[in-house]
């Protein structure tokens, strides 16, 4: 009895998923578990090669793997040199299909594990939970890309479809000039209408990124005049570097703390008599007495802000409270070029979401939110913004501790992540069972 009435529910379940999903889609979940164990082991191997950013030779080897996975599927895959950017380089594969909509899939090669890490090569915590280096961020990612595209194929239409996949080498730590280390994927983005992104955004498969901040950095120099500390506050000598300094931080904090989902973070601070700052190691040395009145200051810090709108106007009240100095005081703040460029939220993206959501919904998988911008660090996907129609984040592989020695990936989320992926890529190509 119990049984019967257990087969009974199990067909219940069965014919209303499948409701929703036609045989296309069937072909596609049907491909995804088939080649779990396939793609599992193929992440197990890449996470066995270090590919830290500067270990160019370890970047290009998992590049090289991946070449021949995409190759397997009838795409043209190439490797972009990076020697022009100090980098390893990029994988880039194509369809050759003319069906539907342009797809850029963005994915990357490298972690930030060099080789003098202790943290090398994988280990089971549990039957699911793996620790590796990159697991999550994001070899976990890039397997979840091939997994989808093997079921796109599998089901018969993946050499239709307009697909571009990019697979940076150094999205960790950006070759530069950043214009040439960014081009291909930027170009991509340009050929590309839709923009989808395999990091492991907040790790939790619930959500999804569909705002991204930029982030730069800024440095702020300050001057006074060196004196005899019984001098301080007089016309001749002013205030001091040191005060001038603290006057415009906290100026910083009063006016511009509370803008949402702005920050701004002054993280080295070397003032006195005289100093010497090394930027090459984040250090320096100070010289300064406490009955001299301070002559320099460097402060170097960060913001990051989620449209460049916000960044403009936090940069602009900025330099107006610089310029008010104090007394026998001279400051410049200079912004760093070339930052990560934020993924503003936009109407099309919030679109993409929703499509992703109701995919997610049809296959049993539970309704899909969006991750707080603030939760959402710089990533390769804010290259897209203004230049696809829709772009989201976060369709890697959910885990936690990322970027440092406790990182795990959860592999029994692979097929969920692939399935999603694929089933949502058909439905934008058919222009069906979208809302
Ligand atoms: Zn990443």
């Amino acid at each position: 009895m119990r049984i019967v009435s257990l087969l009974l529910l199990n067909l219940i379940i069965i014919s209303n998923l499948s409701a929703q999903i036609n045989k296309k889609e069937q072909a596609i979940i049907r491909s995804v578990n088939e080649q779990n164990r396939y793609y599992t082991d193929l992440l197990k191997s890449i996470i066995n090669i270090n590919s830290g950013t500067m270990n160019l030779e370890g970047v290009k080897e998992v590049g090289t793997m991946l070449k021949k996975e995409f190759e397997a599927l009838g795409m043209d895959a190439r490797w972009v040199e990076g020697k022009a950017f100090n980098r390893a380089g990029h994988l880039v594969a194509t369809t050759k299909g003319k069906k539907g909509p342009k797809f850029l899939l963005i994915g990357h090669l490298d972690t930030v594990f060099e080789p003098d890490s202790p943290f090398q090569g994988y280990t089971m915590v549990n039957d699911s939970i793996m620790k590796g280096p990159g697991v999550a961020d994001m070899k976990g990612g890039d397997v979840i890309i091939l997994m989808a595209l093997k079921a796109l194929k599998d089901a018969g239409v993946l050499a239709q479809m307009q697909v571009e996949v990019v697979m940076t080498g150094d999205e960790e730590n950006s070759g530069s000039p950043i214009a040439l280390s960014k081009k291909d994927l930027i170009e991509g983005a340009k050929r590309a209408d839709i923009a989808l992104a395999f990091e492991n955004a907040d790790g939790d498969p619930k959500t999804i990124v569909v705002s991204r901040r930029g982030s730069s950095g800024w440095t702020l120099n300050v001057e006074g005049n060196a004196a005899h500390s019984s001098q301080i506050f007089t016309d001749r000598v002013g205030v001091g570097a040191i005060y001038e300094a603290s006057r415009i931080l906290n100026e910083f904090y009063l006016q511009l703390s509370k803008e949402e989902n702005l920050t701004f973070n002054p993280g080295f601070f070397l003032g006195g008599t005289a100093i010497d700052f090394q930027e090459g190691q984040s250090g320096g040395t100070a010289y300064g007495k406490s009955n001299v009145v301070a002559q320099q200051v460097i402060i170097n810090g960060d913001i990051r802000a989620v449209s460049g709108e916000q960044l403009e106007k936090a940069q602009k009240i900025m330099l107006e409270i610089v310029s008010q100095n104090f007394p026998g005081t001279t400051a410049a703040l200079t912004f760093k070029e070339g930052g990560y460029p934020p993924l503003s939220p936009s109407a099309g993206n919030q679109k993409l979401l929703n499509y992703y959501s109701k995919v997610s919904k049809d296959l049993g998988f539970g309704p899909v939110s969006p991750v707080h911008p603030r939760n959402a660090g710089a990533a390769d996907v804010s290259f897209t913004s203004g230049h696809v129609d829709m772009a989201i984040d976060g369709m890697g592989l959910s885990g936690a501790d990322d970027h440092t020695i406790n990182e795990t990936g959860d592999l029994s989320k692979l097929s969920v992540q692939a399935k999603r992926a694929a089933v949502l890529m058909y439905r934008l190509m058919v222009g069906k069972g979208l809302e």
